[in-house]
């Protein structure tokens, strides 16, 4: 992505007036430290307008690890960059899946780019991907992260979607299995003291609890702007940005070196993806108790798995919400119930008692 370019969207963002709030710059997608760090030192500056206007930026970034040396700990630091390290856990487990082009185990760079980080004394998060396999090791998934001294980790469940086109968890039981995994992981959790943080416990917590954190970014348009290489833009979910599919030969809006965003919203292609991407949700208010956390899910899943946004379920919804949702309201009422004295349960009473 040329620095045209990025000043290209921030012209746009600017110029179609589309942000209120503070806006997160995500690197994402492919490798993004395959770039050297003077990449990213040419491009950051052109948000500079935007901090100009007030708009709070945050920059982060998700990768591999593997290419992470000291000169990008000194990018990390001098732009404040937020990192997040794609490891599944241990070697025996991260090994099995991610190897490099030649077939080679890449765990041990991995671990290398974290030492790093921990050296320059950068904290970082950390997305493991969670396979049929993983499931049956949440004591050594555990401990590694716990070791590791990652701050918060988020898991993701192997899902059909984008160009990922099978997942070992798609067959029979796998809810069971993924519940048991929580459970086990919650206990030792708890059992350190939290020192480690899980996304989604926090994230179901804070959607039970409280209805302002309940706004589903996939679902909304311009929640999230998905800008290619050359400019190529959409939005919704990001996974959309790189497929296609024979009733969408493409996602792509527009492109910012050509005319406005907001014009795009006039557009017979943003109101036929909209108009499905909402047929989806209102199916989902229709028919799913868990809406109300959920918001109508993913819609990237849906056309993945199902061929069509105007559907439901989805083994990605079937885990993220309903499984992980059941096991934190259970948690919860737990608490409840024991009387325990929490924050986050405090304020649970407080809105039970006027929201029944
Ligand atoms: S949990 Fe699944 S079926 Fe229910 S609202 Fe979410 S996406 Fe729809």
């Amino acid at each position: 992505m040329s620095v045209q370019t990025v000043e290209a969207v921030v012209s746009r963002l600017r110029e179609d007036q589309l942000l209120k709030g503070p806006l997160l710059v995500n690197w994402h997608a492919g490798e993004p430290l395959a770039l050297p760090p003077q990449f990213y030192r040419s491009r950051i500056p052109a948000f500079t307008p935007l901090a100009n206007d007030g708009i709070a930026v945050e920059q982060s970034l998700q990768t591999n690890g593997i290419l992470i040396d000291d000169a990008f700990c000194e990018l990390f630091q001098e732009f404040n960059i937020a990192v997040g390290v794609s490891v599944d856990g241990p070697a025996f487990v991260h090994d099995r899946e991610r190897l490099t082009r030649a077939g080679r185990p890449t765990h041990a760079r991995t671990e290398g780019g974290m030492s790093k980080l921990r050296a320059h004394g950068i904290s970082f998060n950390a997305i493991c991907v969670l396979t049929d396999f993983s499931l049956q090791h949440p004591d050594a998934i555990y401990e590694y992260f716990r070791d590791s001294k990652v701050r918060a980790v988020a898991f993701n469940i192997e899902e059909i979607e984008g160009v990922n086109r099978t997942s070992s968890i798609s067959n029979h039981g796998y809810n069971d299995r993924f519940r048991a995994f929580l459970e086990r992981f919650w206990t030792r959790v708890e059992g350190d003291g939290g020192v480690l943080q899980v996304r989604e416990f926090d994230d179901m917590e804070a959607r039970i609890l409280d209805r302002h954190q309940r706004r589903n970014s996939q679902t909304d348009p311009f929640v999230n702007l998905n800008v290619a290489w050359n400019g190529d833009w959409s939005t919704f979910c990001p996974e959309l940005l790189g497929v296609s599919f024979p009733e969408y030969p493409t996602f792509m809006l527009g492109n910012v070196h050509h005319g406005s965003m907001r014009a795009a919203l006039a557009t017979e292609a943003f109101k036929r993806l909209y108009f499905d991407i909402q047929a989806g949700v209102d199916a989902c208010r229709s028919e799913c108790a868990y809406f109300e956390v959920c918001g109508g899910g993913n819609p990237s899943n849906k056309i993945s798995e199902n061929g069509s946004f105007r559907s439901t379920a989805t083994i990605n919804c079937r885990n993220r919400i309903l499984v992980v949702g059941d096991f934190i309201m259970d948690r919860i009422e737990e608490r409840i119930c024991a009387r325990k004295s929490h924050p986050a349960l405090d304020r649970a009473e407080e809105k039970i008692s006027v929201e029944p």
